[in-house]
């Protein structure tokens, strides 16, 4: 017999409704002494999928009220006998229910406890459950896309077909090691082996490419705002997020620290920080901004290059041109405004998107939108064929990718056929963790730990 949870599935705060989620074998019963119907049939007669509006007790207390839907399992999304009380949104009525609901007999569900038993049931794969998480999270339509796609099985599906490749060769290489004699059993051909094998590695390199974009569209891009002092940094970062947050002086060198934005441009967020200009500088505490400017350029996804349009290009424009220099980049050719004096040809010649803007006196939200779109969403994968969501996903795929290309290096130079077995083996269960097939139960409890308690 499980235990049955119940928690608070709505977020915290005042709301027009709260809603109250008890799951377990005693779910029905403890709704029952809580809930009177103004139809007067039973709770215990409720079917499945039905609801009933009534008053909510605690104890001969009357709370609030509203309705109560019960579910049957194993049709219930936890695959269990489940209630849901929808009262007024106040905190208190919620928290009453709640502890009329522990003191009942429920015990307090742990994070993401409803979707952990769901997938315990069968009823959600683990990249499903874990899609759950996404939805939640989404807050563009391309990452609600995706997480759509995930919460449909699309990762599932799109892992599972290439782990069941992999298993046939398994089966092939176990056969032919266990009955090599027999003439029913095929030999496994060198050639048709590693031909088996390279579709498989690229089968997972594709998979594992889909992970920066689907982390781009949920966490949104990481981006350096850069350049030497005075070109604009700071005004292009107020323009975009609309409000004066970076302090824009005339004096060089005022923007010490970094500064970090969210600012939604089309279907893709920026997290924007604007930094010290790279520089050498004396001051040590400036220096300190200008350590993290680097460093933060060389962990970001993407570098906005302020200039400054109306001078010639100096040794430090040149300098952060060379650092650049084949990273995912934008130029800001700023302060158009004042007329072009800048040699364009110089920056393109190491960022192929240049735009020419006036961040003070025009709109460069629009250009800048089309410049992103160019650069993250042309060629992006369809989320329909599955698109990895997150890192454990990623790290799966990667040791699976590792073991592949063990084997293929190993079968390249004749090593024996069982050494490639044990490789594959591990390939295949990187690929089952991955879908949660074969998931250890730590692996299962940090993937729910992600979540929030009632979800
Ligand atoms: P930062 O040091 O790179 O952050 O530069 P700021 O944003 O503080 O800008 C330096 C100076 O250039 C300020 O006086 C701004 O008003 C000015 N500025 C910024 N963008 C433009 C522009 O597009 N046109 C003109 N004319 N001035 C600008």
């Amino acid at each position: 017999m499980s235990t049955t949870i119940a928690a608070i599935s709505t977020p915290p705060g005042a709301g027009g409704l709260a809603v109250i989620r008890i799951s377990g074998d005693e779910a029905i019963h403890i709704a029952k002494q809580m809930f009177r119907p103004m139809n007067g049939t039973p709770v215990s007669e409720m079917e499945g999928y039905t609801c009933a509006y009534g008053t909510f007790y605690d104890g001969d207390t009357a709370l609030d009220d509203g309705v109560l839907t019960v579910f049957r399992a194993p049709r219930s999304y936890t695959g269990e006998d489940t209630a849901e009380l929808s009262c007024h949104g106040g905190h208190y009525i919620s928290e009453q229910l709640l502890r009329a609901a522990f003191a009942l007999g429920a015990v307090p569900a742990e994070a993401g406890e409803f979707t952990k038993r769901a997938f315990l049931a069968g009823k959600l794969s683990l990249t499903q459950a874990e899609a759950v998480m996404d939805l939640i999270a989404a807050d563009g339509e391309a990452s609600h896309r995706c997480a759509r796609s995930l919460r449909e099985g699309a990762v599932f599906r799109r892992i599972h077909a290439i782990s069941d490749r992999l298993v046939t060769v398994l089966a092939d290489l176990a056969a032919w090691a266990d009955y090599p004699d027999e003439d029913d059993v095929p030999e496994v051909s060198h050639d048709a082996l590693l031909e088996k094998l390279h579709g498989i590695r690229t089968d997972l390199a594709a998979a594992a490419d889909t992970y920066d974009y689907g982390r781009i569209l949920r966490e949104g891009i990481h981006t350096v705002l850069c350049g030497r002092p005075n070109v604009g940094k700071s005004t292009v970062m107020n323009a975009l997020s609309g409000f004066a947050r970076s302090i824009v002086t005339d004096r060089a060198g005022t923007t010490r620290d970094v500064i970090e934005e969210r600012v939604r441009i089309g279907d893709l967020v920026l997290r924007l920080a604007d930094t010290a200009g790279l520089r050498d500088t004396t001051d040590e505490i400036e220096q300190l901004g200008v350590d993290l400017a680097r460093q933060r350029i060389a962990e970001a996804d993407l570098i906005l290059a302020v200039f400054d349009g109306a001078e010639p290009l100096c040794d430090s424009d040149y300098a952060l041109l060379d650092e650049i220099g084949g990273r995912k980049a934008i130029a800001l050719v700023n302060k158009s405004d004042k007329g072009i004096r800048l040699d364009l040809s110089a920056v393109e010649a190491k960022i192929p998107h240049v735009l020419v803007v006036s961040a003070k006196t025009a709109d460069i939200a629009q250009p800048l939108g089309d410049a992103l779109k160019a650069l993250f969403l042309n060629g992006a994968p369809d989320p329909q064929s599955g698109v990895v969501s997150n890192e454990r996903q990623r790290l799966c795929l990667s040791r699976a990718l590792e073991q592949v290309n063990e084997a293929i290096a190993a079968v390249s130079m004749g090593v024996p056929q069982d050494a490639v077995t044990v490789l594959l083996d591990e390939a295949a269960n990187a690929l089952l963790e991955l879908t949660g097939e074969r998931a250890t139960g730590r692996v299962v409890d940090e993937v729910f730990a992600r979540f929030c308690v009632g979800k």
